[in-house]
């Protein structure tokens, strides 16, 4: 006999006919991990009542794109610093060095408190780019998220060697032999944790793959069905090389190829031809609105660089499939939301577009329409019991008449309070049942103050963490007291 909860929630965000609704003082039924009923009242007896009347309940965030990793170790690091010949990308000239000084056990304290900040953050389901793909899949298994995990693989790499100039050096037969590992990971996920940890497939940068290794990738993510995510059109020197190559952009080379299409996820897309910084002319938001291609949207991590999408409102206007992902550090979906709709408008100068809706809409049913499961990002008999619970009553989520605006808007990750993944409560008031947060962020830290000595191995110029990324103020002098 299946296990029936009954959730009595001050607010429900509920889904019906296409589309979220609000539903005061609703009832949500669970058998086990499934959503059976909602409405006002209960459609039969039940096992067990829970009283979240104090509660917004929303569905689970989707985040499709992440490097859990490595990203923690981004944070106090990367922001403020970038060079201008790279566009203030830090691809070439920073995250090599970052990426050179982690060693696997910084990788694994990265990826322990990376599920403790999703879980906090209203991360339900996570989409992982990385390459310890075994240890993320036993972990995410372990905490309860719902996780998607690649291997990522790629013919080649970019680097600097004089700080002015990106280069590539290739090997294609590793990355044909990375492809294999990155495939055979997809078999070892397939049935994991009655499905809730799978695989998917993820070449790395549109620049530092063959058109072989690519089409390959998309011929086995179509046999699969598996999503199959690239890097493309996410900084000016890749457009550019892109262009240099083969006189065409990022995504017409793609489209050309026969790369996109509705297992396809481009993160970040934000270099298309019309983006004032390549100032090019040609519709890549069609590529991408025609084939089903969906968007990895992650505003955040550009956004304190000083780089911006123009604009996730002609994006969603045009009808691509927009999703919400975070990327690198702060892996929050809250800030995701935020900073998705408060750039769309600023990148149009236009208020009433890139709404609440618009960014809510990318963080649940835009995830999910990428993944084909039409069970997630939604709170409707028949789907899965992906839920949060915010705090109605806090001092952020007050007054409250329009409970997304809030969330988007105003909402703290300390309002969220309660997080449900198939069913599981994996956060209760606050308190991630699976781990000790405080346990994970120490380990963090030593692995922070063990990485930041090493940094310099790695870097083009062999400079010290300090001189890449000068401290924000001098260190007090005693001397002078
Ligand atoms: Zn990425």
């Amino acid at each position: 006999m299946p296990h029936r909860t009954r959730l009595d929630a001050g607010i429900v965000i509920a889904y019906q006919r296409g589309s979220h609704t609000v539903l005061t003082g609703g009832v949500v039924v669970l058998e086990d991990d499934r959503i059976v009923h909602v409405g006002r009242e209960a459609d039969g007896p039940v096992d067990e009542t829970l009283d979240l009347r104090d509660r917004l309940l929303t569905p689970g965030f989707i985040n499709t794109h992440t490097h859990l990793a490595g990203s923690p170790l981004d944070k106090s690091l990367v922001e403020d610093v970038g060079k201008r010949q790279f566009q203030y990308s830090a691809l070439p000239d920073m995250l090599p060095a970052r990426a050179a000084a982690n060693d696997r056990q910084m990788m694994e304290a990265c990826v322990d408190y990376s599920l403790v900040e999703l879980l906090r953050t209203g991360t339900t389901t996570v989409m992982e780019i990385g390459s310890i793909g075994d240890y993320m899949a036993d972990a995410a298994e372990r905490t309860g998220l719902r996780a998607y995990v690649a291997d990522s693989y790629r013919s080649g790499r970019w680097f600097s060697d004089d700080g002015r100039s990106v280069k590539y050096e290739w090997d294609e037969a590793q990355g044909l032999r990375d492809f294999e590992r990155a495939l055979a990971l997809v078999e070892r996920l397939r049935g994991r944790a009655e499905g809730r940890v799978q695989g998917f497939l993820s070449p790395a940068q549109v620049d530092t793959c063959t058109e072989e290794l690519l089409r390959a990738s998309k011929q086995a993510a179509d046999e699969l069905q598996v999503p199959l995510a690239l890097h493309a059109s996410q900084s000016v020197f890749e457009f550019d090389e892109m262009m240099r190559r083969h006189a065409l952009t990022p995504l017409e080379w793609l489209e050309g190829i026969g790369f996109l299409g509705e297992w396809t996820i481009l993160g970040h897309a934000l270099m298309t031809a019309g983006h004032s910084w390549v100032q090019f002319s040609g519709d890549d938001l069609s590529l991408l609105a025609e084939s089903g291609t969906a968007v990895a949207h992650c505003p955040w991590v550009f956004a304190r660089r000083g780089v911006m999408m123009e604009s996730f409102a002609d994006y969603v206007a045009r009808g691509v499939t927009m999703t919400l992902g975070t990327d690198t550090s702060t892996q929050s979906m809250i800030e995701a939301l935020r900073w998705a709709a408060v750039l769309g408008k600023l990148s149009k100068r236009q208020t009433d577009v890139s709404t609440a809706r618009d960014v809510f809409d990318a963080a649940t049913t835009g995830g999910a329409r990428l993944l084909h499961r039409p069970d997630l990002g939604r709170i409707a008999n028949g789907c899965k019991a992906d839920l949060l619970a915010w705090d109605l009553g806090s001092l952020f989520m007050v007054p409250l008449r329009d409970p997304i605006r809030n969330l988007v808007y105003s909402a703290q990750a300390e309002d969220l309070l309660d997080v449900m993944v198939d069913g599981r409560w994996l956060m209760r008031d606050r308190v991630v049942l699976s781990a000790d947060e405080r346990a994970v962020a120490a380990r963090l830290q030593r692995e922070g103050e063990r990485m930041w000595p090493q940094m310099h191995v790695g870097d083009w110029a062999g400079r010290s963490v300090d001189e890449m990324s000068p401290l924000t103020y001098p260190a007090f002098d005693t001397s002078l007291a």
